[in-house]
C-alpha cells in the first residue's frame, strides 16, 4: 500500500532473520551471549554503539515476551544492562528502546531490545506528535 509504514507481517520461527542469526545462519557481529539471550551490533548502526539485545527463543515482539516469560524478559534486561557497562555506557548513559507493531516501526518480527549510545542522543522522539 502506497504511503504505508515499513510494516512487515510478524513470520514464523522458521523464517525470521533474527532466529536465524541465533542459529549461525547468517553471520552477526556477537558481543555477548548467554544460554538465553543473545547480543550483537546493529547492521545500520544510528549511534557510535548500536546493539541489538534479543531472546534467542522467538517471540514476536516485546508485549509477547514479557506476557508468555517474564523471567526471560528480565534477563534480556540484564544482558543489555551488561553490554552497556562493557562499552561503556554506564557513566554518560544510553537508550534502551523496544520498537513494537506499526505505529512503533518495527520492521524485524523476533523481539529486540536497541541499547544506543557513545553520543547524545537528542529528544525521545523526531517532534510532538501530541
Ligand atoms: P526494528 O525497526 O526495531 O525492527 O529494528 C530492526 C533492526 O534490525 C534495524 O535497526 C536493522 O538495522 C537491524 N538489522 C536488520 N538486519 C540485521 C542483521 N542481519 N544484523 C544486524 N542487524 C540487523
Amino acid at each position: 500500500m502506497a504511503g504505508a509504514l515499513p510494516y512487515t507481517a510478524p513470520v514464523s520461527p522458521t523464517d525470521c532473520l533474527f532466529c536465524r542469526i541465533v542459529a549461525g545462519e547468517i553471520p552477526a557481529t556477537v558481543v555477548r551471549e548467554t544460554g538465553t539471550t543473545l547480543a550483537f551490533r546493529d547492521i545500520d548502526p544510528k549511534a557510535p554503539v548500536h546493539v541489538l539485545v534479543i531472546p534467542k527463543e522467538h517471540y514476536a515482539d516485546v508485549a509477547t515476551l514479557a506476557q508468555d516469560d517474564p523471567g526471560l524478559t528480565a534477563e534480556v534486561l540484564a544482558t543489555a544492562a551488561a553490554v552497556a557497562e562493557d562499552e561503556g555506557l554506564l557513566g554518560d548513559g544510553f537508550r534502551l528502546m523496544f520498537n513494537t507493531g506499526a505505529y512503533g516501526g518495527q520492521e524485524v518480527f523476533h523481539v529486540h531490545a536497541h541499547l544506543l549510545g557513545g553520543a547524545p542522543l537528542g529528544p525521545m522522539l523526531a517532534g510532538n506528535l501530541t
